[in-house]
């Protein structure tokens, strides 16, 4: 068999009876960058860690340039020329950029020292070289997640390893230094380095990769070069079925009644909002960022102060100047920002989930703590939440997961409606597709839901009906069947088509 640069063939591994590789082949070619996609928990770390001698395998055989090679640890990995950047950042926080540098490179002259000079210059050389700019001066532990993933990416540089693989390098990381990343692997490849890149994200497998392998439960479904797939068919590889099958069935009708008024609500942000809500609807709002979505939701859950108007729920007018008079009228908001508004990272994740519904479980002051248990376990079942102990820490789940304790927190308390801002932004698409199948349960279930998103394949495969936002103002509204990207889009940015319809 005619094998590539680098071969992987019939890789097995469980970890105790879960069977996390099964019969996985794959080959890379050499200065690419490959991609490996799929869900989480669909083997991409594992099989990379296996690479690169963290793991061993159970069974199968790892062939570079045509030679089976065998990497016990990573130190072998490394003499073999492959190098990982690992999810969870592993520099000491206490020590310098440059001590931790140091700690990683096996001593050179005869007294088992490091020549310190020599690594320095080194370093400098590799940050000139490849455009990075970090203090190596600085405290680790002080610098920014994107600067300490510089720091751990010169880390592996100063091995000259030739295959480096990066897991999941961007999920931490904001658009401009996603940028600055992407230069530092095209400027690797030219090299003709070779990197392995793990992500989820559709636009950054079809903006850095040449190469895409995708992975589900743990085995092999194919290898595409970029140039010849598109973001549907990768979809469709990674979770079985296209785009437009993830969005679950709409309402057939929605009912007259009305949950939700409001009336002239006008703050710094909004101009005059005015809208109904329906009880099963989910009804979407549109609009480019910045233009008072936030604020309206915000405004509804009591968060955003008002100068003038009214929020009528179940036809009565509602006092909601905070959050805890919002929950009071069976109002529930799932922020965007999760890390900051929506959980608790450092505790468990059964005390997060209990977070907004206490009242319900506690008798004199005193928390029930089996039944606060017993909500955690329901809550974990109905909302497919994938964690290993409900004791551990919000912060060791994946986004996804962590965004589902958002939801969960929220569906506690039984509101009536509910108001999402941007509910999956950086999820995965298996997490999205859990979000949508409840979303539309609740609003069958009577619920009222307005659903606020920057993705708007989203707010058309989700909503009943549409409102567009445009400088603090509703702008338009679409039924169901008129439904399209470009007219939303048109109304987005504030173009009203009966000028460009006279201009003719
Ligand atoms: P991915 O990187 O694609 O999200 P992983 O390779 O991390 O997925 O995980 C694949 C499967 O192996 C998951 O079911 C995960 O729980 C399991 N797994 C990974 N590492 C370990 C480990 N050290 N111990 C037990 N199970 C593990
Ligand atoms: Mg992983």
């Amino acid at each position: 068999m005619d094998r590539e640069y680098l071969t992987l063939e019939h890789i097995e591994k469980s970890f105790g009876g879960n069977r996390a590789l099964k019969d996985v082949s794959f080959s890379v070619k050499k200065g690419t960058v490959h991609v490996l996609a799929g869900e989480n928990g669909a083997g991409k770390s594992t099989v990379l860690k296996i690479l690169c001698g963290n793991y061993h395998a159970d069974s199968g055989e790892i062939y570079l340039e045509g030679n089976k090679i065998v990497a016990a640890n990573p130190r072998q990995a490394q003499d073999l020329g492959i190098a990982m950047v690992y999810q969870e950042l592993t520099l000491v926080s206490e020590l310098t950029v440059e001590e931790n540098l140091f700690l990683s490179i096996e001593p050179k002259n005869k007294f088992g020292l490091i020549d310190r000079k020599e690594v320095r210059k080194r370093i400098f050389a590799l940050m000139d070289e490849y455009d990075i700019h970090i203090n190596p001066k600085a405290i680790a532990g002080r610098l920014s997640v994107a600067e300490q993933q510089m720091a751990e990416i010169l880390k592996v540089l100063l091995k000259n390893p030739q295959i480096i693989i990066l897991d999941e390098p961007t999920s931490s990381l904001q658009s401009e230094e996603v940028v600055k990343l992407f230069n530092i692997v095209r400027n690797l490849v030219k090299k003709e380095k070779t990197i392995i890149f793990i992500s989820h994200r559709m636009e950054e497998v079809f903006e850095i990769g040449d190469y895409v392998t995708v992975f589900k439960d743990g085995t092999f479904v194919g290898t595409r070069k970029i140039s010849e797939i598109d973001v549907d068919e990768l979809i469709k590889m990674m979770v079985g079925r296209p785009l437009t099958q993830i969005y679950p069935k709409k309402s057939e009708m929605v009912e007259d009644t009305v949950l939700l008024e409001v009336k002239n609500l006008k703050s710094e942000k909004l101009n005059d909002v005015s809208f109904q809500l329906h009880k099963g609807e989910i009804l979407g709002i549109a609009g480019l960022q910045g233009h008072g979505q936030t604020e309206l939701l915000d405004a509804i859950s009591g968060v955003h102060k008002l100068t003038q108007g009214t929020i009528k729920v179940n036809g009565k007018e509602a006092k909601i100047k905070n959050a805890k008079q919002a929950l009071d009228n069976g109002i529930a908001l799932v922020p965007c920002d999760r890390k900051n508004e929506g959980l608790m990272l450092i505790l468990p994740i059964q005390q997060n989930l209990a977070l907004c519904s206490l009242d319900k479980r506690s008798k004199a002051g005193f928390i029930n703590l089996k039944e606060e248990q017993k909500f955690a376990e329901e809550t974990r079942k109905s909302l497919k939440i994938k964690l290993h102990n409900l004791n551990d820490p919000v912060s060791s789940l994946s986004g996804g997961n962590q965004q589902k304790i958002v939801l969960g927190k929220e569906l506690g308390t039984d509101p009536k409606i509910m108001l999402f801002n941007d509910p999956t932004r950086g999820i995965d698409v298996e997490a999205k597709s859990d979000f949508y199948n409840i979303m539309r349960k609740q609003a069958t279930e009577g619920i009222g839901v307005v659903l606020c998103s920057s993705d708007m394949m989203e707010i058309i495969g989700m909503s009943d009906r549409v409102l567009v936002m445009y400088e603090g103002r509703i702008t338009g509204e679409l039924q169901k069947d008129e439904l399209s990207e470009e007219l939303i889009m048109k109304k987005s940015m504030g173009i009203v088509e009966e000028v460009a319809e006279s201009d003719k």
